[in-house]
């Protein structure tokens, strides 16, 4: 990378996906690029915890989209498979309900169509049209507004755009989308519950989200070799041999300003470093609340409305688990009043339903010979500033639910193989990554949010600032956020006339 004396300064505010790849795109082209990080590592949410020969991904673990992923990479001259050794995972999910009976969701039609038949005669046909569907709605988001910078609100309110959010069904609830297809309730659930990995309840989400199920079903669900922490390495190697510099264990404090103009950032160590562009990659409630200056923004960014957040544990276990899948959820209670609990009343819900993550039933290298590793999440409600929330209690309930919940599918003894066990809380999330409220997926991503209607990716005040990473547009989910990086990337070229 040839870089002369004029090269633009880039400082970028954190190393989480999002920053870590709009500081590859922009290294490619010419710019001199540093990226600081609060924590020891890169990765944020898409993090990794090493522990006695465990490996454990302790964000993100679904691959999907994979042409998103493909996109940066060639976008950055590499090749996805030679980055990546990408391994299709199908079943996709066990689906584990109340009652204890089984669903695989499959790619494999003669398997589906006869657990499906089982299920409810005819069901297998109409989620055939369910998926075609969900096809149309997949092509068209990424289309008209996943890969979309809106740079003004005609861009995104106008005859054509509303004509397409009728086609997205942008106005249906995704649940009684569902029930148009499949009547059994665990269809439902079976077709809808994807819909938390945008930090959403189905029953408030738009029936759009349906190109999830699409998504995974046809273009596949997988797992990169090594865990979905290798795309953070990959991205980071790629990054530095386009010449960004990283450095870890160093918070920024403070984005500095003078009158329309970012100038740069300040260190907790009180050092000042200055650029000719600043990019914010941390959480975006946080920048306006703790980076920036007051000036009333800060309040109008917390007022919306945030995702949710989990309960995660993570632990290292001396024997191996071969009944449990790749990825596997557990149903219990009342599927409906379950998110009125986590969205509504922001807590736990009395009878929650998780997720456990086995990486090693795929990749051996994720636990030591004859053990295993488990990540197990529990959607909870946000940080609240209006009730008391005692995370304790909720984060020992959660572990006792889940370990009692294994041991009615046959798991009975889990608990006393556990050799070692980490866990996050909202509160965990919050203070490691500065995430506001605690939010796994930061802002929610309700209509209102989404779009024009989602924060600006530059900053309107300070005209060299800009945002990058799950709170902006398109959204959370590492796919989404390589999007976002792409869109930052592109309007920082644009602006700066490169
Ligand atoms: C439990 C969980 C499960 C998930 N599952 C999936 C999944 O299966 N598939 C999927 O695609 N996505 C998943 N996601 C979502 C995905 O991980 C995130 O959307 C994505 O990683 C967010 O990346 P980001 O760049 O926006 O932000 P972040 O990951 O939040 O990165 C921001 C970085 O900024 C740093 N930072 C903050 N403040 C400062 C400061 N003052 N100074 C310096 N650095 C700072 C933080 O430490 C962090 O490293 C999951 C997320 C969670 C939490």
């Amino acid at each position: 990378m040839i870089r002369n004396k004029e090269a633009k300064t880039v400082i970028i505010i954190g190393a989480g996906v999002g920053g870590i790849a709009t500081a590859a795109r922009l290294g490619r082209e010419g710019y001199r690029v540093t990226v600081l990080e609060k924590c020891e590592k890169p990765g944020g949410r898409c993090g990794q915890l090493l522990i006695e020969g465990h490996r454990f991904d302790t964000g993100a673990t679904l691959f999907v989209i994979p042409e998103l992923y493909a996109e940066t990479f060639s976008a950055l001259g590499e090749r996805m498979e030679d980055q990546l050794d990408l391994r299709r995972i199908d079943p996709t999910y066990h689906l584990n309900f109340q009652d204890n009976s089984k669903l695989l969701l499959t790619s494999n039609r003669s398997e589906m169509q006869a657990q499906l038949e089982t299920m409810e005669p005819g069901s297998y046909e109409r989620m055939l049209h369910y998926l075609a569907e969900g096809r149309r709605q997949y092509t068209l988001s990424l289309e008209k507004v996943v890969n979309r910078d809106f740079r003004s609100l005609a861009e995104f309110i106008n005859p054509g755009m509303l004509a397409t959010f009728l086609r997205l069904k942008a106005l249906t609830r995704h649940t009684s989308y569902a029930s148009r297809f499949f009547r059994t309730p665990k269809l439902h659930i079976a077709f809808t519950f994807q819909d938390m990995y945008m930090g959403l309840s189905p029953y408030e989400s738009p029936a759009t989200y349906s190109f999830l199920q699409y998504t995974e079903l046809s273009d596949g669900l997988y797992y990169p070799l090594g865990g979905m922490y290798r795309v953070v390495e990959a991205l980071t190697s790629i990054a530095q041999k386009n010449g960004v510099h990283f450095f870890y264990n160093t918070p920024v404090t403070k984005i500095l300003t003078d009158g329309g103009l970012a100038t740069g950032i300040e260190l907790f160590d009180g050092r000042v470093l200055k650029a000719d562009v600043i990019v914010a990659n941390a959480d975006l409630g946080y920048v306006y609340s703790r980076l920036l200056p007051e000036d009333g923004e800060a309040g109008r960014i917390n007022r919306k409305e945030y995702g949710c957040s989990t309960v995660m544990f993570y632990w290292g276990l001396d024997k191996q688990y071969p009944a449990l899948g790749v990825h596997n959820l557990f149903f219990s209670g009342d599927y409906r009043k379950g998110f009125v609990e986590i969205f509504r009343e922001t807590s736990m819900p009395e009878e929650p339903n998780f997720y456990i993550h086995a990486p090693a039933r795929m990749d051996p290298s994720a636990a030591p010979a004859g053990c295993d590793t488990l990540y197990a999440a529990v959607p909870v409600g946000h940080i609240s500033s209006r009730k008391f929330q005692d995370w304790p209690a909720i984060q020992a309930r959660a572990r006792t639910v889940i370990l009692g919940r294994l041991a009615q599918v046959g798991l009975a003894d889990l608990e006393k193989h556990i050799k070692f066990e980490a866990s996050f809380t909202p509160p965990d999330w919050q203070e490691r990554y500065n995430l506001s409220r605690g939010s796994a997926h930061g802002l929610s991503h309700k209509l209102t949010q989404m779009g024009y209607f989602r924060p600006q990716r530059a900053h309107l005040r300070y005209k060299n600032l800009y945002f990058v990473g799950a709170s902006t547009h398109p959204g959370t989910g590492v796919p989404t956020v390589l999007v976002s990086a792409r869109l930052t990337a592109r309007r920082i070229i644009d602006d700066t006339g490169k």
